[in-house]
């Protein structure tokens, strides 16, 4: 059963065009609000050399590098995204608070408890809020309470999961469109989000045309910096979106799991 999951902090989210396009933009909100895109089209990105936990790191990489891989492939985008290896102990912005200039993808098998265990992965951005240039993006997926799979389709799809947090880093938002990896609703097991739909395409293809200028930016430079972040927190359990702590701006990502595929406690000693 697909349920939607997720809610958006609405002050922050702006439909990116009048002429029926249902992609969502995420924005620095306040009353100058600016829309949150990379200036530079070229993005790199590590993975933290402990992997995923429940499946061989090349496989869990190949996932993770596929997920990249959608997003730059529609042709009338050139977005281009970098594997740049593996990080040793990179802490990530969530938990550091600071923008190191790594975009890092971490599997965390201590998931941080004031985040909730219904939380399936949790995307953090920094941005300057005087463009909403972003400038690091970090995303953490659950390995405390959830399994990970790069191929078996029974449990959370690591290419599925991420191509949707991806869409965070790259400021999209949630759409309403239930074909489109930026949907807010999940299932364990699904890998419908893999591929983008037309309404992802068309969301990557504006934002980031090739050849052409993102639309909507402020012609300052990221060194003009005053740092603001924001995150993405992709929860299970749902349809209780009133209840989340959407501090920052971008929006959650929830799932239904099935009672057994929840990972059983860790005992300490083992
Ligand atoms: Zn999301």
């Amino acid at each position: 059963m697909t349920r939607a999951l997720c809610a958006f902090l609405l002050l922050n989210v702006f439909p990116a065009s009048v002429f029926g396009q249902e992609y969502q933009r995420a924005t620095t909100g306040g009353e100058d609000a600016h829309y949150l895109f990379w200036r530079d089209r070229l993005i790199s990105f590590v993975i933290d050399s402990a992997g995923c936990p429940d499946t061989d790191i090349g496989h869990a990489r190949s996932a993770v590098v596929n997920a990249f891989n959608v997003w730059e492939s529609p042709p009338c985008t050139d977005l281009f995204f970098s594997f740049q290896g593996y990080a040793d102990g990179a802490e990530p912005n969530q938990l550091s608070g600071e923008a190191d200039g790594n975009n890092l993808i971490v599997w965390l098998d201590e998931w941080p408890p004031e985040w909730g265990a219904d939380q399936v992965a949790n995307t953090r951005i920094i941005w300057n809020e005087r463009t909403g240039e972003i400038l690091d993006v970090d995303i953490c997926l659950n390995a405390q309470d959830y399994y990970w799979t790069a191929s078996d389709r029974t449990v959370n799809d690591i290419q599925d999961v991420m191509v949707h947090e991806i869409g965070h880093l790259l400021g999209f938002a949630h759409t309403t469109d239930p074909e489109a990896s930026m949907y807010d609703g999940y299932t364990e097991g699904e890998i419908i989000k893999r591929d983008l739909s037309g309404t992802d395409i068309r969301g990557v293809c504006e934002v980031y045309p090739a050849g052409m200028p993102t639309p909507g930016v402020t012609g300052l430079s990221m060194y003009d910096i005053e740092l603001s972040t924001g995150g993405c927190q992709c929860r299970q359990g749902a349809g209780a979106p009133e209840g989340w702590m959407l501090l920052v701006l971008l929006a959650a990502f929830g799932v239904v799991l099935r009672r057994g595929s929840r990972k059983r406690p860790r005992v300490s000693g083992r």
